[in-house]
């Protein structure tokens, strides 16, 4: 999913919708005239911000996300809904969809060389005496020699061309080692290798493709030379964009339902040879959105093992006074505080992190005892326990000053969490943690913020307890629209048993106008469709055509892994999710008409017109909750009948 919610995340639905419709606020909402429907009397077409979504309450009775918006005003088709909104959004597409095939070529070439290169400095560590010494070191920090070879761990020899001659003898031109990053041009036309006298780590793509380098210095009696150097930018190479280890640990992040992300190449190859297969680096000190949104796609529940000085504790304070008025324009992400929640409260994710004892290594702790390693990821903190913690350890919290400025550093924190329901408990540990009164502090609560007009903010007021209950089940119905669609795409026979059971119920067939997602409702169509084809099986038809983002989570839940449900079960839990859809947004249009009925000064609709709407969904709602209970949505309609 992770194009489409980055898409969304990063627009706002009522810019779109202004670009096109003059919508005037109410209250938290917009109204303006549809624009699909010709009517200059009444407005009827509502935005909600807080869901992120359109209704028109007049002749089209029809509503959406963003895509379905602009899929209805351009006549676009989704992929073409995507490509503009992505563009909008500044969201990256994935290869399939956007590169040329002479792009593909030239990076396929790049690719190329650099495994030659992988292969030229295996060599060099096994075969030249001074390699030999770069394979003692890593034999010293307890790697094994299988482990050596997994991760494709090398030496770049102390020469200024041995890997440019030999891959130019090998018939690679200058002019692409150069592309791939491993020589550097001089003026006069000659050229001289990047890496030289290093330990080398080839880093590859999220799928094991080649990607670049990082090199280690090992021996070297220049001080001034530089511990790490990566490949420089290249049409592979971004190191923003990519994770250290990601290609070996992707299955078992996903597995896990865990990430864990260290700081060296070493600590990952280290966690991996002890059994720990989720672990993952960032290429240097900074850790940015993109590699967030790369893990998200394995699991959202990230643990950050940061070592207790610089990258540790000293950034995360220097985050708290630096980052909050830059954030929305930086690009690049340092271990703070603030940018964490920041990701973390955008990407929906759980990020966490745990600190590791004073000069130790994660490679290190793992060596002497994997179990130490998992009592550390298990300590693992929220960011805001974590900053609150960090600053109380050894103050003096029994004077007042002291307990004032953490309190003024910690309180604005809190107030950047999404969730009123774990703010509020912060602020209790917090109240707990000083010694002092809930109230005391929250009479220093600083004023609240003027409502900005980014994502972040409506985020915010989406899951603060004043707002309207709507992007509640917004969310809710994302959530059940996915596991629908999952179902189907496991198995998309099963579309036939469960529109029978529906009919059974006097409800109509599953239809794509159930889904309010956009990429969802494109899945459910791709589902539609491979039963309609009979070139191939419905499944390898799926395969052949799902997007990106939609294939994941293609196994079912741990639990039934144990005991697969029957297949009436499995039916029974689809009839269950589609009704629940269909309650869900029943009960989402009671409480839009209540809403637009007592908010708006003008009214949508008279009176009349409210209650024949209402009396509608009422019954309709009725009807739903009867399918609930029948035993095809594996309930049982008994109790029904004794309390009638
Ligand atoms: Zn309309």
């Amino acid at each position: 999913m992770s194009v489409v919610d980055e898409v969304k995340a990063q627009l706002d639905i009522v810019d779109i919708v202004s670009q096109t419709v003059k919508l005037r606020r109410t209250g938290k909402n917009y109204i303006g005239f549809c624009p699909f429907h010709s009517n200059t009397r009444t407005p009827a077409f509502v935005v909600f911000p807080d869901s992120q979504t359109w209704r028109c309450f007049g002749a089209c009775n029809e509503g959406g996300d963003i895509f379905r918006f602009v899929m209805k005003r351009e006549g676009w088709d989704f992929a073409e809904t995507l490509r503009y909104l992505a563009d909008k959004a500044g969201v990256q597409l994935s290869p399939r969809t956007q590169e040329s095939s002479a792009d593909e070529s030239h990076k396929e070439a790049l690719r190329q060389v650099l495994e030659e290169a992988v292969q030229f400095f295996r060599r060099q560590m096994l075969e030249t005496d001074e390699g030999r010494q770069a394979l003692d070191y890593l034999h010293q920090r307890g790697l094994s020699d299988e482990t050596i070879k997994i991760w494709g761990l090398g030496y770049a020899p102390s020469s200024w061309n041995a890997l440019g001659s030999a891959l130019q003898r090998k018939g690679y031109n200058q002019s692409l080692l150069e592309s791939a990053g491993l020589i550097t041009l001089r003026e006069d036309g000659t050229s001289y290798d990047r890496f030289r006298q290093r330990l080398m780590f080839p880093i590859r793509d999220t799928y094991g493709k080649m990607a670049g380098f990082g090199g280690r210095i090992l021996f070297s009696e220049d001080q001034t030379a530089a511990k790490y150097i990566n490949s420089p930018r290249t049409d592979l190479f971004d190191k923003g964009g990519l994770l250290y280890g990601l290609d070996m640990a992707r299955r078992e992040i996903r597995k896990s339902e865990q990430a864990v992300i260290v700081e060296g190449y070493m600590d990952v190859i280290g966690l991996h040879q002890a059994g720990f297969h989720n672990a993952v680096s960032p290429m240097g000190t900074a850790l940015t959105e993109d590699q967030f949104t790369l893990l998200k796609k394995f699991s959202r529940n990230i643990v950050l093992a940061l070592d207790p000085d610089a990258a540790g504790e000293k950034a995360t304070l220097r985050g708290l006074e630096t980052a909050r008025q830059t954030l929305d324009q930086e690009a690049e992400l340092r271990f703070d505080a603030r940018g964490l929640l920041h990701v973390e409260s955008r990407l929906r994710a759980d990020i966490r992190v745990t600190t590791l004892p004073e000069g130790k290594d994660p490679d290190e702790i793992v060596l002497a005892d994997p179990k130490a390693w998992e009592q550390i990821v298990a300590k693992a903190k929220p960011v805001v326990v974590h900053v609150m913690e960090t600053l109380a350890a050894s103050q003096n919290l029994e004077d007042a000053k002291v307990k004032r400025e953490i309190a003024a550093q910690v309180l604005p924190l809190i107030e950047d969490v999404a969730d009123p329901v774990e703010r509020e408990a912060y602020r209790e540990q917090l109240a707990r943690l000083l010694h002092v009164d809930v109230r005391a502090l929250l009479a220093s609560t600083p004023q609240k913020r003027q409502p900005r007009r980014s994502r972040g903010a409506q985020r915010e007021a989406m899951l603060s307890p004043e707002a309207s209950p709507l992007a509640d089940s917004a969310s809710r119905n994302r959530i059940l629209e996915k596991e629908a669609l999952q179902a189907l795409l496991r198995d998309p026979e099963s579309l036939y048993r469960l529109n029978r059971s529906l009919g059974l119920l006097g409800l109509e067939s599953f239809d794509e106008a159930d889904f309010m997602e956009s990429d969802f409702r494109q899945g459910f169509k791709l589902v539609k469709a491979s039963l309609e084809q009979d070139l191939m099986s419905p499944k390898e038809y799926l395969e052949e055509n799902l997007p990106e983002g939609l294939e994941e989570k293609d196994e079912p839940p741990t639990m039934s892994k144990i005991l697969p449900p029957s297949e009436e079960k499995r039916l029974a839990e689809q009839v269950r999710t589609v009704v629940r859809i269909r309650r869900n947004v029943v009960q989402d249009r009671i409480q839009e008409i209540q809403f637009l009925q007592s908010e708006l000064e003008e009214k949508t609709f008279s009176e009349e017109e409210a209650q024949i709407l209402l009396l509608e969904l009422l019954n309709r709602r009725r009807i739903l909750d009867l399918a609930f209970q029948s035993p095809l949505a594996g309930g049982s309609n008994l109790s029904y009948k004794h309390s009638r």
